[in-house]
């Protein structure tokens, strides 16, 4: 039912096409159709959310880079903000 999307690729010949049953679980294999090369599946889930994260985390640098760039902290250009208690 749930359906993974997954960026698999193959180490070895670069394919993106794989075997692997329906409800693949984690100690299940799956094959390269390229070469052959078979892994677990749990591992290669793995795989693919620390390259998810890789990426959102790169995205996230990079944005919160350029707002660093276009506001850089302690820009004191003649305006301050006073906070009143009360
Ligand atoms: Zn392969």
């Amino acid at each position: 039912m749930a359906e993974m999307e997954m960026n698999l690729k193959c180490s070895s010949c670069g394919s993106d096409q794989f075997e692997y049953p329906e409800e693949a679980k984690a100690d299940d294999t799956v094959k390269c159709t390229g070469c052959g090369a078979t892994a677990r599946y749990g591992d290669l889930q793995a795989q693919a959310e620390e390259e998810a994260m890789k990426l959102v985390t790169s995205a996230l640098d990079k944005s919160f880079g350029d707002l660093a760039r276009k506001h850089p902290p302690g820009n004191r250009s003649g305006v301050s903000i006073t906070y009143k208690k009360g």
